[in-house]
């Protein structure tokens, strides 16, 4: 395991210390029971590069596709994964996504959880968003919509980290490239709240 401690076990419970693109392909993946192609590689290689292992990875997904059985999650999904951690095909490495590869890349359409809530979402579907998880204060979700409406993704995505951990300026907590990549803003979260 990595250095933010990701198993297969508590994947659900650190939901809350990652970004809202992460934090809704987490929804997604709980509601629907299963994730989509793009889904499964954003939030595959996140998880990945937050230190879950292959193996947890593999009982992790599967765990969650219950709309599948485990001999169709097999055949269809475990391939997918070993792919994603090198051991399967070119034996590639793949590294996990950057804000502007969510960003810039294909915006999801129906049924599909990837993607930037900040670029992706329309406003009230993130205003609604941002609500539901009581994100900061009111004063703070209009401060977020605000950037979101002049295309400042990804300082509504920091505003996002400001707010929900506040005293991390007067702690050692490193905030670099929180709003640049993902695994960044886990992983100060994660030390946030050691
Ligand atoms: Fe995710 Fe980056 Fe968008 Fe934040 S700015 S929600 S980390 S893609």
């Amino acid at each position: 395991t990595g250095s933010t401690g990701l198993t297969a076990a508590n994947v659900d419970r650190m939901a809350p210390h990652m970004p809202l693109c992460m934090r809704q392909l987490q929804a997604g993946l709980q509601q629907d029971k299963k994730l989509r192609h793009w889904g499964r590689l954003q939030y595959g290689l996140f998880l990945k590069f937050a230190g879950l292992s292959m193996e947890d990875a593999l009982t992790f997904f599967q765990r969650h596709f219950t709309s599948v059985t485990g001999e169709q999650f097999q055949k269809q999904y475990a391939y997918n994964i070993r792919h994603m951690y090198g051991k399967e095909g070119k034996r590639a490495t793949y590294t996990a996504y950057n804000c502007s590869k969510i960003i810039m890349g294909n915006a999801p359409s129906t049924g599909d959880h990837h993607g930037c809530p900040y670029k992706h979402f329309d406003d009230q579907h993130l205003e609604q968003t941002l609500q539901r998880l009581k994100i900061g204060t009111d004063g703070d979700r209009r401060a977020i919509m605000a950037l979101k409406k002049s295309h400042q993704y990804q300082l509504a995505c920091q505003k996002h980290f400001e707010v929900s951990h506040e005293k991390a300026n007067s702690m050692e907590v490193s905030v670099d490239n929180v709003g640049n990549h993902p695994n960044a803003w886990f992983r100060a979260s994660v030390n946030y709240a050691e």
